[in-house]
Formats: structure tokens, sequence, C-alpha cells
């Protein structure tokens, strides 16, 4: 017998009665990252290079096999998906995706669909998400200053990702803004982000650069430790830890002077493995156990060999067997070769 399907017969199983997904240290997966595609409609300065080779149109799953892929999680007691990307609201037909994913929510197997964002088509997404049941989105957003929005998106408009945020807002979505703090970049004006967010009701999650993939710009000097930025903020604020937990790997506290909610994503200076309860899946269907590490495993070859879900049930149990117990990033010295060879818009952040 498996280990996990030897935990997960003490477990209480899934909502559908097949065992749960119980990793080798005993986490419970319950939360699926998604990417729907590697295609993004910006090129930030941290995530690709300005020169991406994209993949070809047969490597990509179809988004009826994406959704057998998330179908196949959420049998398993998966509780939670964020649909991600590259930009997965740029995807040709993505609206049919979460339209059919939306079943899964009104028969209660899945407590929650979300998505991660640039913002740049919710002016025209944002009410039909919000009726097939996304309650609550992240929106990454670095920077309010036009010109310097620009220089970290390559692409990006700054003016059409506010009208973005205002249409999610506007349609009844609880909105996160997810800010990647860069040294001598946006570090500056992290105050004032925190007071824009927390005053139009929004939360505001800092990220630390993490070394993913070869881009132009060098990782040692964008890195910027969240653990000072918290002690430089806490000699204007006053931040107080609270118990708020979204499923992901943020930390939080509360700004008494705003009273709104600041996260903190800190691969490198707090490690957060200990609670993983993730998977990511690439718009190949490769599944990835730790965002930090190289191992995978492929689903789409057993999604396309048979109509059966077995062999594919049978890929997702081997991989989650293989989960290791977290990553080991480490910003190398000038000139070192990233961590992973990956970008993030490949596993989808
Ligand atoms: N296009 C969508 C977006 O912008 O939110 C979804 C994909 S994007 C890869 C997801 C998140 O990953 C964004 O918040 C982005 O800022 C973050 N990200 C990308 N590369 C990163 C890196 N090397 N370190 C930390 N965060 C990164």
């Amino acid at each position: 017998m498996s280990i996990i399907t030897k935990i997960s017969k003490a477990d209480a199983g899934s909502p559908s009665g097949s065992p749960t997904l119980v990793d080798p240290f005993g986490r419970v997966i319950t939360y699926v990252r998604v990417s729907v595609t590697d295609r993004c409609d910006m090129r930030c300065v941290y995530c690709m290079s300005e020169d991406m080779n994209f993949l070809p149109k047969s490597d990509v799953l179809t988004l009826e096999e994406l959704d057998r892929l998330c179908s196949a999680f959420v049998r398993r007691g998966v509780s939670k998906l964020r649909i991600t990307g590259g930009e997965p609201l740029v995807r040709r037909g993505i609206m049919s995706f979460f339209r059919s994913l939306s079943r899964h929510l009104e028969s209660g197997a899945l407590k929650e669909l979300t998505l991660t964002t640039n913002g740049s088509q919710l002016e025209t997404h944002a009410v039909e998400l919000a009726a097939l049941g996304v309650r609550r989105l992240n929106i990454s957003l670095d920077t309010l200053e036009p010109v310097k929005f620009r220089a970290i998106t390559r692409w990006g408009d700054l003016a059409k990702v506010m009208r973005g945020v205002a249409a999610a807002q506007d349609a009844g979505m609880a909105v996160k803004i997810n800010m990647v703090a860069m040294n001598g970049v946006n570090d500056i004006e992290i105050p004032r982000m925190l007071e824009w967010a927390h005053g139009r009701g929004m939360d505001l999650t800092l990220i630390e650069v993490m070394p993913l993939g070869k881009i132009e710009a060098e990782r040692a000097d964008q890195f910027l430790p969240l653990s000072l930025v918290e002690r430089q903020l806490s000699e204007r604020y006053s931040l107080q830890p609270i118990d708020y937990k979204t499923g992901g790997p943020a930390r939080y506290v509360r700004v008494a002077e705003t009273g709104g909610r600041l996260g903190f994503i800190t691969p490198h200076t707090h490690n957060f493995c200990e609670s993983c309860n993730r998977v990511r899946i690439t718009c190949t269907g490769t599944l990835f156990m730790c965002l930090g590490q190289e191992d995978a495993a492929d689903l789409r070859a057993p999604l396309r060999v048979s109509q059966s879900d077995d062999l594919l049930d049978k890929a997702i149990e081997d991989a989650i067997a293989r989960k290791p117990k977290g990553h080991d990033f480490v910003i190398g010295r000038r000139g070192a070769a990233p961590a992973v060879t990956r970008h993030m818009s490949v596993t989808g952040g």
C-alpha cells in the first residue's frame, strides 16, 4: 500500500469519497495553481526576459484537457484552484474554462476558484468572473507611477490596469494587490502602495524576488529582504501580527493606522515550506510539487493516452509521494545562474 493511500485512509477523505492527497510529510494537498498559458501581454523585468520563446500550441493542453486535470484534483479533495499564467486572461476562450470549472463551486466540491492576473483584461472580464463565483483575486502591481510601471513591465499600461482594479471591485470581488519588492526600484513606494491599497479596502502583499529563470537584470541587485522592509515599516506604522490565512504562503499583519492587512511572502527570509499544501501545474500538464525544485511529473501523457482517468490518477498519486520537504532558494553571487531554470511565467505564480 502506498504511503498516500495509507495516510489518506486514516484521513477524512475527499467529498467524492476518493482518498485525499497526502505527501510523505503528512501535508494534505488542497490547493492547486494552474497556469493556463505561458504567454503574457507584459514582460516584467524580474519575471521574463524581453525575448522569450513560447511553447508551440500542440504542447499546450486544450482547455478541455485542463478542465479534466483540474477535476481530477478536485475529486481528490483539492478545494482551492488558482488560475494563473503567463497572463491567464489573454488565453483565447478562457471564460469558457471558468464557466466549466464553476460547476465544482456549485457542487460544493470546490471552496474557492480564483486567479492571479496583471489586471490588463479585467475591464472586459470582471463582471462575468464575479458572476461565476470568483469572490476574490490577486492583481499584480508593483508601482503606482506610470513611467516606472512601463519600465518594470516593459509593455504595460498603468491606466488600463487601474481600470481593471476598479472593474474588479465594482463587480464585488475582493482584491489583493501583489507587489514584488525590488531594491532601488519600488522600495520607497511601499508606504504609498500600502495607503493606496488599504484606502480602497484592498489587502497588499509584498513578495521577495525569487531566482526563477534567466533574465537580463541581476537578481542580486533586485533582491530586497522583506525582514528589512518590515523593520522600516514598523518605525512608521504599528504592525500587529494576525492569524489571517488565505491558504497561500503569506504571513499577515494588521496596520493599525490604515486598518488594512499587509502580507509578506518571504521565501528567503522566512521559510514557509512546513505548511505547504500546494502543487502547481503548467499549461503543458507538468506537475511541479515545489515551486523551488526541478522535480516534476508529466500529466499530459496519461491524460492524452486514455479517456479514462485511471492512469492520470496514478500519475498524480506517484508525484505527490515525491513532494519534497521544501525549497532552498539562494540568490547567488552576481553572475550566478538562477536557482531554478524555469521562469515564474512557466510554473505560474
Ligand atoms: N500574469 C499574472 C500576473 O501578473 O499576476 C500571473 C502570472 S505572474 C508570473 C504571477 C506573479 O508572479 C506576479 O505577482 C509576479 O509579480 C510574480 N513573479 C514573477 N516572477 C517572479 C519572481 N522571479 N520573483 C517573485 N515574484 C515573481
